[in-house]
């Protein structure tokens, strides 16, 4: 055992250039080495990437890492070839065919491969596969598994096939936030057993993020209360709301209200500028995003200060990992969470899917019907019916999952509600019970008297500015499109 810490302290010196691991790494690396299937819940900015470059430097074989978003995976791509490994590449629908066949020909001259579900699960893909050594299979994000909503991946529900198909010689599931339940229904849900699986688990406590919630009595007075929270707090910022036209309203009035950089973040805004939205915001020169749940995975900026939710999240899973993303430089940071009686509705009903009924849905099986009637749960229907399933069983499975939803609305209802400490109310959900914390810088209802002004917010650096663009116009441009995330 010591042996084999030596030579992973040796290659991560060598080739990362860290001296030392951080809090999670060690454990992980030691078990997933010897074989262990392993899953790890690190929060973000725990040094996720080294737990599969790492292996992939010192085994043979090719190491597969799934991961959800194509726009990562070109940026992982990158930061591989940054430490000298060039033997890496991505496999996913944004290559042509061309390139796609050139990836699979090319397996054997790879040491890392980074794919999505999607592309994972295509027969040639999986052929291909199946004639190399897979020294580790890597799912990033694991929790999408077990995830539901709008955005859920039901291919993600293949990969227990895909593993069978594999057999990859070791297995790494990895994920920011996962409570003791969802962490079984990963485990299940991939066809493992509970009890062979080791995990890594560290604590979802960010001390150096002060919890407040502020119950407000309209909707007028929540919008005044954020426009003199932000113009308190400044740079920068993301502000959490549900919609996509909300956001573009809000930025928009922020933009008008205050002298800050503000713009809109959502699925609806055109790849290329969501992708400039990102860089302005990492290099400083926007102050302010104010975004749905579809900005964050992957934004890796260190002084976020604050995250304020203008609605509340469908979770306290999504609310966790939202504002994890204040504050990753360890210095003060604030969440705060604003609210009006009925807010609960929102994600209520976001998370609602009108399907038609059992009948209906055996005629789109077997074609009678189009699947057009279903709008926006084409794609998660259609996948259950052609994995066999019936009408009947798929409108049981959407009752289930809508029954589950509710009570995770409730849930983080009962953080907003809370009289005690929110922190603890946070932690018990994660099955984590004991924390050191000042009571002044812990939360809103440790220390009733808080104000913005004492939290001790360090100053933003003056970075390198960026020419701005014109972000009214682009707004303006964005007010036409409606629609959710
Ligand atoms: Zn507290």
């Amino acid at each position: 055992m010591t042996e084999q810490i030596e030579q992973i302290r040796a290659v991560m010196k060598r080739v990362f250039g860290f001296d030392d691991f951080r809090p999670g790494q060690e454990e992980t690396l030691l078990k997933t080495m010897t074989g262990q299937p392993t899953l790890a819940v690190l929060p973000t900015g725990a040094g996720k990437t080294l737990l599969y470059q790492l292996p992939g430097v010192m085994l043979d074989g090719l190491v597969v890492i799934i991961t959800p978003l194509i726009s990562l995976m070109q940026d992982q791509v990158d930061r591989l070839r940054n430490v000298g490994q060039s033997r890496v590449a991505a496999l996913n629908s944004s290559l042509d065919y061309q390139e796609q066949r050139w990836v699979l020909s090319h397996l054997s001259d790879l040491d890392f491969l980074f794919t999505s579900p999607e592309t994972l699960i295509k027969p040639d893909v999986l052929r291909a596969l199946h004639n190399q050594t897979i020294s580790l299979f890597v799912i990033d994000e694991a929790h999408c598994i077990s995830q539901w909503g709008p955005d859920f991946r039901p291919e993600y529900l293949l990969l227990n096939q895909a593993l069978t198909t594999l057999k990859p010689q070791r297995l790494l599931m990895l994920t920011a936030t996962a409570t003791p339940a969802v962490q079984d229904d990963i485990i299940n849900r991939l066809g493992l057993n509970i009890n062979q699986v080791s995990r890594v688990v560290e604590s979802v406590n960010r001390p150096n993020i002060f919890l407040a919630v502020q119950h407000l009595d309209n909707q007028d007075a929540k919008r005044r209360r954020l426009l003199e929270l932000v113009t308190k707090l400044g740079t920068s910022g993301i502000v959490y709301l549900s919609s996509r036209e909300g956001a573009n309203q809000l930025a928009a009035w922020l933009n008008e209200q205050t002298s800050l950089r503000v713009a809109a973040y959502h699925a609806g805004v055109a790849p290329i500028d969501r992708y400039r939205i990102q860089q302005q915001f990492l290099t400083g020169t926007l102050d302010l995003v104010v975004a749905t749940s579809a900005f964050g995975m992957g934004i890796d900026k260190s002084d976020i200060r604050y995250v304020i939710h203008f609605q509340m999240p469908v979770s306290l899973e999504a609310y966790v990992q939202e504002i994890g993303r204040a504050g990753r430089d360890s210095r003060q940071a604030l969440a705060i969470l604003l609210y009006c009686r009925g807010d609960e509705q929102i994600p209520l009903l976001l998370g609602k899917i009108d399907l038609p009924s059992a009948e209906i849905l055996d005629q789109i099986k077997v074609g009678k019907t189009t699947d057009t009637i279903l709008g926006d749960a084409a794609h998660v229907v259609s996948f259950y019916l052609t994995q066999g399933m019936s009408g009947r069983e798929v409108v049981n499975v959407f009752a289930k999952l809508e029954e589950k939803r509710a009570g995770q609305v409730q849930r983080m209802l009962s953080y907003v509600q809370e009289d005690g400490c929110r922190r603890q109310n946070l932690l018990a959900y994660f099955g984590q019970r004991e924390f050191l914390s000042d009571k002044f810088t812990c939360c809103d209802l440790t220390n009733p008297d808080w104000v913005v002004a004492d939290l001790d917010l360090p100053p933003v650096q003056k970075k390198v500015s960026l020419p701005v663009l014109d972000w009214r116009s682009r707004l303006e441009s964005l007010f036409a499109q409606p629609g959710l995330g």
